[in-house]
């Protein structure tokens, strides 16, 4: 018999590095992508101890991982072990992707990548005024990206005076960005000149899911592009309320899935169909 010169029992890895990580949904996400590009690819889920991280990256490494991602509590403390960073991953200071380049692990950011993809396929974020709510993680994320895409202004609005103050210097000191901040003490009303609006808080997320923005829902104009962070419920109240005013919207499940298509490319090369990946997150979220 002729030997089969297609068989292979040895599949790329990728992985998602965290603790806690068991209800991370990203495996079945990107597996589903993997299956169906029949990619001899695995994701795994990886629970790793702070103390443990430095050798987990060496693994990574030794292993040949093609890359993975990092979340809770990593996305910083990766820096140290990795030997480079991407752009907009210098400027947040945080990685959620590590991407194997050669021999050489790179950190990117995937987060607010994820973002701008499904805001410029809606608009051409160049010139537009944006506010946001929020000043964590995915609002420096999301700052970051749309100031290097070409925003024109930031509104930064958020509870806690000196996390939004600091992310408005830095949006304003690295990307040269005009960027307002303004405590939300009270409620908000959006200025009438506002092309972008994200809810970038944790504000309606499972299992809060009846939380609302303390906005005053009369001030969002159609003519507004309307975003929001939270994947799960996707139709969170803003969503709702903001199609009903006849605005556009963005889910935070499209933002999420767009970062699976962005690593997927990252490691692979393919350009993953994001309906199979929203689907597979659908089910799991229902
Ligand atoms: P952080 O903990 O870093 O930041 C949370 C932010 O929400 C802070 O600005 C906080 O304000 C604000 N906030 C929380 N509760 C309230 C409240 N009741 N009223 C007003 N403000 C509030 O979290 P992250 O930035 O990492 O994540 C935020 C959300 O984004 C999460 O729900 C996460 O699921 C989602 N996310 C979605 C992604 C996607 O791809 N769809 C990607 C990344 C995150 P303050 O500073 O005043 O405390």
């Amino acid at each position: 018999m002729e030997k089969d010169s297609a068989m292979n029992f040895k599949q790329e890895l990728t992985a998602v590095f965290g603790k806690p990580v068991a209800e991370n949904p990203t495996q079945p996400m990107i597996e589903a992508a993997y299956r169906h590009h029949r990619l001899a690819w695995r994701y795994l889920t990886i629970e790793v101890d702070p103390a443990h991280l430095a050798d987990a990256v060496r693994g990574a490494r030794a292993m040949g991982f093609a890359g993975f991602n990092c979340t809770i509590p990593h996305k910083v403390a990766v820096i140290q072990h990795l030997d480079g960073l991407g752009k907009s991953a210098e400027l947040m200071g945080a990685v959620n992707c590590v991407v194997r380049r050669g021999e050489k692990l790179i950190g990117e950011n995937t987060d607010g990548k994820g973002f701008v993809a499904a805001l410029s396929s809606r608009m051409d974020p160049k010139g537009r005024r944006m506010v946001m709510f929020g000043a964590g993680g995915a609002a420096r994320a999301i700052g970051v990206e749309v100031g290097l895409a070409g925003v024109s202004h930031i509104t930064v609005v958020n509870r806690n005076e000196m996390r939004g103050t600091e992310l408005a210097g830095l949006l304003e000191s690295r990307l040269n960005l005009p960027v307002d901040f303004v405590q939300w003490d009270r409620t908000y009303r959006v200025p009438a000149n506002t092309d972008i609006l994200v809810n970038a808080t944790s504000i309606g997320l499972y299992p809060d899911v009846r939380a609302q923005l303390d906005i005053d829902f009369g001030t969002i104009a159609p003519t507004m592009l309307v975003a929001d962070v939270i994947p799960n419920p996707p139709r969170t109240h803003l969503v709702t309320t903001a199609a009903e005013r006849g605005c556009t919207v963005i889910d935070g499940l499209e933002m999420l899935v767009n970062q699976g298509v962005i690593g997927i490319k990252y490691w692979t090369g393919v350009d993953a169909n994001a309906t199979v990946m929203r689907e597979a997150l659908l089910r799991i979220f229902e």
